[in-house]
């Protein structure tokens, strides 16, 4: 990986893909997880967390499980996942789950298969994503558009080209497919604001370059600018140690109990 002139996500996604997807004699396509939870986020929630990413972002908390080390972890088919997934739902009484950790996106197959189980129960399904496939490829947002229930958070790295490459160390145009991916989504019938929202990583952002980008999201849709989910880093102490490794220091951070921090 060439982090100097800036890697591709698309190269990094073809060789990550190899260590964290699995196909079966009958096409069953596994993905490699972590573990499954539950947890209080989005007022109480089952989370299967995915290994592997296509990005390396320099504040992400799951790097020493998930995001950037392949070979952990154990694979599951669609069907074992959803069972999972429902066994902690239905002991905590939750009505969410979610695919969390890396980036589920890369598991394209086993992503449809699952959403297909959890399509028409009563759960909703939310899909926390970098963006950067639904982005790249034209159809992946038709195909997400087919579950009623699914429910689409795209994680924007940054406000701006120069800041998604700082806070990455990929190519700075692909924060546009991170947009672009928004925009696929918004166009294959995802409503925004609330099937579709943008969640972004200010820490390392100013006001200035926030309010660009809102603007650059209202010319998707208006309602896209109003429906920002504002992200901060929370200072895990690997969180802090990565950061350190990669000269970044935000502005904005919180401690793990919830209280602002400065590291400034
Ligand atoms: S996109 Fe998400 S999972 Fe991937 S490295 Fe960045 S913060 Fe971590």
């Amino acid at each position: 990986m060439d982090v100097e002139a800036g890697y591709d996500p698309i190269e990094l996604y073809s060789k990550v893909k190899k260590f964290i997807v699995r196909v079966d004699v009958d096409g069953v396509e596994s993905r490699r997880y972590y573990r499954f939870r539950g947890g209080r986020w989005y007022g109480g929630i089952a989370t299967g967390d995915v290994v592997g990413c296509n990005l390396r972002c320099g504040f992400c908390w799951s790097w020493r499980d998930a995001s950037h080390i392949m070979t952990k972890g154990f694979f599951c088919t669609p069907r074992e996942t959803f069972n999972r997934l429902t066994y902690i739902a239905e002991r905590n009484g939750y009505r969410l789950v979610r695919l969390s950790g890396g980036e589920p996106t890369l598991s394209r197959d086993h992503l449809l298969q699952l959403l297909k189980h959890f399509n028409e129960t009563k759960y909703t399904f939310i899909l926390e994503t970098n963006g950067i496939l639904i982005g790249y490829e034209s159809d992946y947002a038709e195909e997400l558009s087919k579950f009623s229930n699914l429910v689409i958070r795209v994680s924007l790295k940054g406000t701006c080209e120069s800041e998604f490459q700082k806070l990455t160390l990929a190519k700075p145009e692909f924060f546009n497919i991170q947009l672009k991916a928004i925009k696929n989504l918004v166009d294959a019938g995802f409503m925004p604001g609330e099937r579709v929202y943008a969640a972004v990583m200010l820490s390392f952002s100013s006001d200035e370059s926030y309010m660009h980008l809102k603007k650059r999201l209202a010319e998707i849709h208006p309602k896209l600018s109003e429906d920002i989910d504002e992200e901060y880093v929370i200072l895990y102490p690997h969180v802090v140690e990565i950061m350190g490794r990669r000269g970044l220091k935000p502005k904005i951070a919180y401690n793990p109990n919830g209280i602002p921090s400065s590291m400034i």
